[in-house]
């Protein structure tokens, strides 16, 4: 056949096609973030955070099905899966039925999905995303979900919900499909399809303890690691001791534990303003400890917080975001929204 210009053409524009990737999600939850634990970080940290740099900020309403005051389990759900379901429960809406997260909506289009957070991989945040449990408190349940999963690549603890388990089973040894590696730089040079890196045994320590790696290594080796794919991707990464230090009522173990998050938004951000076909969001749970600044230094930027409960409380916490889509994000909403919102940015 004799390729005329007109033919040339068309290759060239069913190439281009073919290359064109589905919009990227970076999925950023500050666990127990509030306004407060933000001002109070922006100011700790020479009064500046990363998320000044968004311009589409909305406010969520956080509540579950049966308490103003939400869990991880029951907003993970309603974030990752776009119902309201009980406190504890993951996965399951209110009549009971196994419903579906955004994780695995993109992966059912051929994305490849990440998760990374700085608890435990089964905790209730991340689990939100692949398992279905009546209870949060079945972690030996997720851990069996999470390797019947469709996730490529995990940054995070557990490691003892999958090898030293009531039921005698080692999932680690068990599987293959899944690469696990001990460190940041093996995560990084492994070619296996799925990579798993486990940060400790069970709950990894805090940023005061020495927690390493760094959230913001982390989103960097696992940016590096999907943004080499063909593939669009998905990723959720959890700062998850913010609202271990608001649970705490410990300041300097939540103003550390959110440096550590701002500092990865700050890689994310970057990855976003170099990838337009991505969207950033970042976003909480709910707030932790009912924190106020009631007071402060303001010629160090010095803020003293006050913490009025060691629980959650029902205040709305608000969402960034940036990049592709990210308009849509604007205005005060239930935190279900937030699913049905990535939606129909994947179906545009
Ligand atoms: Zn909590």
């Amino acid at each position: 056949m004799k390729v005329t210009p007109f033919i040339l053409a068309l290759i060239i524009f069913f190439q281009l096609q073919s290359q064109e990737k589905q919009t990227n999600i970076i999925f950023m939850i500050g666990d127990g973030t509030g306004l407060s634990q933000i001002t109070a970080g922006m100011y700790a940290n020479g009064n500046k955070t990363n998320l000044e740099q968004f311009s589409v900020i909305g406010l969520i309403k956080t509540h579950s099905s049966d308490n103003l005051v939400t869990d991880s389990a029951a907003s993970g759900t309603s974030m990752a899966s776009g119902v309201k379901t009980k406190n504890g429960v993951i996965g399951f809406d209110l009549n009971g039925t196994e419903v579906s997260s955004i994780l695995e909506d993109c992966e059912k289009m051929g994305y490849n999905s990440g998760l990374i957070a700085t608890s435990s991989i089964v905790h209730a945040t991340p689990a939100s995303f692949y398992a279905n449990v009546s209870s949060r408190r079945l972690y030996e349940e997720i851990a069996l979900q999470f390797v019947e999963s469709e996730i490529d690549y995990f940054i995070g603890g557990g490691r003892e919900h999958f090898n030293k388990r009531t039921d005698n089973r080692n999932l680690i040894t068990e599987n293959n499909s899944f690469k696990f590696v001990d460190n940041l730089s093996e995560f990084e040079s492994s070619q296996n399809e799925r990579v798993g890196y486990f940060t400790s045994d069970l709950e990894p320590k805090s940023i005061l303890e020495g927690r390493e790696p760094k959230l913001a290594n982390g989103i960097q080796s696992m940016l590096a690691k999907l943004d080499t794919k063909e593939k669009s991707f998905f990723l959720m990464v959890e700062g998850a001791q913010i609202d271990w230090g608001g649970h705490a009522n410990i300041e300097n173990y939540l103003l550390s534990e959110f440096k550590d998050f701002d500092e990865a938004i700050g890689i994310a951000i970057q990855y976003t303003k170099a990838n337009p076909n991505t969207l950033l969001i970042v976003t909480a749970d709910h707030e932790t400890g009912g924190t106020a600044l009631n007071s402060g230094d303001i010629k160090t930027f010095t803020p003293q917080l006050n913490f009025t409960t060691k629980n959650h409380t029902a205040s709305m916490v608000p969402i960034f975001a940036m990049g592709k889509g990210a308009e849509n994000f604007a205005g005060i909403y239930d935190n279900t929204l937030i699913y049905n919102k990535l939606k129909s940015i994947l179906a545009q």
